[in-house]
């Protein structure tokens, strides 16, 4: 059977008392035992239960499965957001006197994040992932863990994801996946060798930029048993459980980055139809990226499935399309702003992964931080703008783009 049917048909399995076809939102957050026995064998990890919601929940455990089962993986911890999932993944997982080695082109908070671990004597080195050897020439014993992306943001890097993946494979090495921009829908991290993938269930799994989330997937791939972090506490089950024992106690029972059922749900709806709007969104993407580059008012577009793109062979071959982000730089004779606010098809916002089609000059907002020589070395161009494609039917877009590029050019 097909995921995306089986997804759909999911809940009835596990179902609620009144046969719901979507599972139910228990908003609860505290559960009682007839039999106090029953409570001890829960404490003691005997027994499946709840206790306290801050460690789970059934409407974000019925997430959790849908989210295991699209990445084809064997367990799946819900967090409050993306960040939230990524720092529980690192606290649970890393110490001081660790190496990490990650892409250079990393979403801005986690590159911030990676950088606070170094405050805690964690030593991360950053590198350009599109190119395995760049990987290779980095790893040493103490090296805990390879973090990379699928696609990057804003300027849509391609990591040599699969080779990344033989070479953590052949050293025994952690290898993490953050698939956010690319979605189980277009590629499982699991097909190249990740041990876990990351995602933010805020953007495509979501879809409707209403609420937030993140995940952390275990393939099942992962030693666990060859991991030095793992500590003598969490040793008690099977060794393939425990990175995700130890992910769920230290990130959700310690740290509390817990995702709201209501939220669970919202996440649960939207992921529904996500198979359908990676199709359109990638669709739609692939073409305004072949307008965009025949377009007088336009210098540089990137996009993965653009045959321009300098990883466009990776990408096709890993991603069974590129998804929805792209960016481009506009000709100096075009005023930005002016472009911008002439659009009505897009929103400006800092969001992506919606149904709606987004845009954001780059260089002003979400790199302001950075400074000019930074933003040089990322090779961020002051006149580079981000879109985030959605659903709606191309033409509109197409058109809403050319007339308010020629409006904004003197
Ligand atoms: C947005 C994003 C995150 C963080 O997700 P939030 O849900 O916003 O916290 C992490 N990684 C990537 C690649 C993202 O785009």
């Amino acid at each position: 059977m097909n995921d995306l049917t089986k997804l759909l048909h999911f809940d009835q399995k596990s179902a609620g008392p009144h046969g719901e076809l979507h599972a139910p939102v228990y908003r609860n957050i505290a559960y009682h035992y007839e039999k106090s026995a029953d409570i001890e064998q829960v404490f003691q990890g005997k027994r499946k239960g709840y206790s306290y919601g801050r460690q789970g929940n059934p409407t974000t455990a019925a997430l959790e499965k849908k989210i295991t089962l699209l990445e084809q993986g064997v367990d799946t911890a819900a967090f409050a957001t993306g960040m939230g999932a990524i720092s529980a993944m690192l606290f649970a997982l890393l110490r001081s006197g660790d190496h990490v080695v990650a892409s250079s082109y990393l979403f801005g908070n986690t590159r911030s994040l990676f950088e606070s671990f170094e405050r805690f004597g964690v030593k991360v080195e950053f590198t350009d992932t599109t190119d395995v050897s760049n990987v290779e020439r980095l790893l040493t014993p103490q090296t805990r863990m390879v973090f990379v992306e699928t696609i990057a943001n804003p300027r849509t890097q391609v990591s040599d994801l699969a080779r990344i993946g033989e070479l953590c494979a052949k050293l025994g090495t952690l290898y993490v996946v953050d698939n956010t921009m690319t979605s189980p829908a277009l590629f499982k991290p699991g097909r190249v060798g990740a041990s876990l993938v990351v995602n933010s269930l805020s953007k495509y799994i979501a879809g409707h930029g209403v609420c937030l989330g993140g995940s952390v997937t275990d393939t099942g791939l992962f030693d666990w048993s060859r991991f030095s972090n793992i500590l003598e506490t969490y040793r008690s089950v099977s060794p393939g459980e425990w990175g995700m024992l130890q992910i769920r106690k230290k990130g959700l029972r310690d740290m509390g980055a817990t995702l709201s059922p209501d939220s669970a749900n919202l996440i649960a709806l939207g992921l529904e139809s996500l198979e359908m709007r990676m199709e359109r969104i990638s669709s739609n993407a692939l073409q305004l990226a072949a307008f965009l580059e025949g377009h007088k008012l336009v210098e540089k577009v990137y996009y993965p499935g653009s045959i321009n793109h300098p990883q466009h062979g990776l990408a096709t071959t890993l991603f069974s399309a590129c998804s929805g982000l792209m960016s481009f730089e506009i000709a100096p004779a075009v005023d930005v702003n002016r472009f911008i606010d002439g659009l009505t098809c897009f929103a400006c916002s800092s969001n992506l992964g919606d149904t709606r089609s987004l845009l954001i000059p780059v260089a002003t907002t979400i790199f302001y931080e950075l400074s000019a020589t930074r933003r040089c070395e990322m090779d961020i161009s002051e006149r580079l703008i981000r879109l985030s494609v959605g659903i709606e039917p191309l033409g509109d877009l197409l058109q809403d783009l050319d007339r308010a590029l020629q409006a904004a050019a003197d």
